[in-house]
């Protein structure tokens, strides 16, 4: 895709989106679908801010039952029926246990009733309905789990994606439209032309210089960075974002095929240990942050808190400081409101200033595509295209191969080309070709993983990835499994230094 930032200057678009998190990405790619003539600025990589930082869960929230926001749960399941539709290759249903003991606060009866009242919130669009189950059943599920005062649980379903590509795949569907995207382009201030913003002052990140881009709208989708960016705006509360931070740590190993949700003993939250590509994602945490959002970061004690809360329930489990391969940390761009983080709404809302800037603030992952479809209404009078039954991206639709076909044509492993298709979807030809005139791009690019040189080339050619950390992590997502030699960095570091970069 291409990056070319001196076409911004050349058009008067009809929407600016600044921030290229999920909910830019997918505002750009349903514009973009609507027929908008369309521009994207993130001033980082895609999904670099907290849209790479989440649980990874398409999901209603069971958590938020107990707040009683039955209408953002009831759409969130909703919606996780047409993620699921939508982008099969990314969205995955996933099975739960929730294992009740007698020292938790919320006794079995209650788990029960709130996962039965799920289920129906559900209605027609239930993946599988939930079951009780006993403490022996658990303890055959979850090997290792403590068996001293486990009342029993319940298992239900739910579904897990893939943050960092779906986010990335909605801007590469707006690219594939006819948006103008770029990553590394800063919005650094706005045009304002008589009272209104008329666009942006930019700066391209990669080269320093600055450019200008013109819009009759424009959509600041910038998450935990909305205080700062609406900082001189009049019309609007000057801190409406409250942004609370979430660590997570991958743990070596899975505990259990099944994810695993838990109530903590020290606050009474819940969090969860989740099986993610081979390992164990341990998450979340909830605090208020007020510093400055580049730099949020794990610290020891949010490591602490997971490892005391998880090694309560499985006492004999490795989760120690040396099993940990990797840590992250995001912010929830949530809407301002009292209380303790975690009761905090997770409802989104969309805002306009007098100067006319739309602001989306708060929302859930999971929501994204109704996120999407609120600013468009905000964006123009014409009837949308329906995305509520199915809002495909980059990779979506089915294969008319099968693995072994493909595998059989290019002569690859087809157990690499599966791993291509899981993650490529209907893509995986793309990649495949590049092998078929340097058939040198077939060779792994390390020992330590099934990942194969032509991916590296197809995220700098075309997901216009621009950095080691860009491929590692939000690409190929290796950056959180351990290299013991550090070829994989390596590789990509050499691959982006050929490609100019
Ligand atoms: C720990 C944690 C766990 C979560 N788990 C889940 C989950 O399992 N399921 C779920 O549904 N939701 C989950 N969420 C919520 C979900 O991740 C967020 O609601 C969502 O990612 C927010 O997306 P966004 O696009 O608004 O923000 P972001 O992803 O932060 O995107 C905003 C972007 O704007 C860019 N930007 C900022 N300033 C500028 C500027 N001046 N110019 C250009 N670009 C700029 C930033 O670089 C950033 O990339 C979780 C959140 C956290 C923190």
């Amino acid at each position: 895709m291409n990056r070319d930032i001196q076409r911004f200057k050349q058009y008067q678009y009809d929407v600016l989106i600044v921030g290229g998190g999920i909910n830019g990405a997918a505002i750009a790619h349903m514009s973009a679908l609507n027929g908008l003539k369309v521009a994207l600025l993130e001033k980082g990589d895609f999904a670099s801010g907290t849209s790479s930082k989440s649980t990874k869960l398409i999901h209603g929230g069971l958590r938020y039952l107990e707040n009683l926001e039955l209408g953002l749960v009831r759409e969130s399941l909703r919606e996780r029926a047409v993620q699921l539709k939508s982008a099969p290759h990314l969205v995955h249903p996933l099975k739960f246990i929730i294992p009740v003991y007698d020292s938790d606060k919320r006794p079995l009866w209650m788990m029960k009733l709130g996962v039965g009242l799920y289920d129906l919130l559900s209605g027609k669009y239930v993946i599988e309905r939930h079951r009780a189950l006993g403490a022996d059943e658990i303890c055959r599920l979850i090997p290792g789990i403590k068996r001293q005062g486990l009342l029993g649980g319940i298992m239900y379903t739910d579904a897990q994606m893939n943050d960092a590509r779906l986010c990335l795949e909605n801007v590469l569907s707006a690219a594939e439209k006819g948006a103008h995207v770029a990553n590394y382009a800063k919005v650094n201030s706005f045009i304002r032309e008589d009272g209104k913003t008329v666009g942006a002052h930019a700066r391209d990140e990669l080269t320093q210089k600055p450019f200008e881009v013109r819009a009759r709208k424009i959509v600041c989708a910038v998450g935990p960075w909305t205080n700062l960016l609406m900082k001189d705006e009049r019309g609007l509360s000057p801190s409406p974002v409250r942004p609370t931070k979430g660590i997570h740590i991958i743990c070596k190993g899975r505990v259990c095929e099944h994810a695993v949700l838990i109530s903590t003993q020290k606050d009474q939250r819940v969090f969860f240990i989740i099986p993610w590509m081979g390992n164990s994602l341990i998450g979340t945490t909830d605090t208020d942050f007020a510093g400055d959002p580049d730099h949020v970061k794990v610290e020891q004690e949010d490591i602490d808190y997971l490892i005391a809360e998880a090694k309560r329930v499985f006492p004999d489990a490795n989760f120690n400081q040396d099993q940990i391969m990797a840590s992250f940390a995001g912010l929830r761009p949530l809407i301002s409101e009292p209380g303790a983080p975690a009761r905090v709404s997770r409802k989104h809302v969309i805002k306009q200033s007098y100067s006319g800037l739309i602001y989306v603030m708060g929302g859930k992952y999971t929501t994204y595509r109704k996120i999407a479809e609120d600013v468009l209404r905000r964006l123009t009078d014409q009837p949308l295209v329906n995305t509520r039954e199915s809002f495909p991206v980059y990779g979506s639709g089915s294969l008319r191969e099968d693995v072994n076909a493909l595998g059989q044509e290019y002569q690859i492993d087809p157990v690499i080309i599966r791993g291509l298709v899981d993650f490529y979807g209907i893509r995986v030809r793309d990649i495949l070709n590049l092998t078929k005139t340097q058939p040198a791009l077939k060779a792994p690019i390390c020992s330590c993983c099934s990942v194969i040189l032509a991916q590296i080339v197809y995220a700098i050619e075309t997901e216009m990835a621009r950095t080691v950390d860009d491929v590692a992590t939000r690409r190929l997502l290796i950056g959180y499994q351990s290299c013991a030699t550090g070829e994989c960095r390596r590789t990509i570091r050499s691959a982006l230094a050929k490609a100019g970069h």
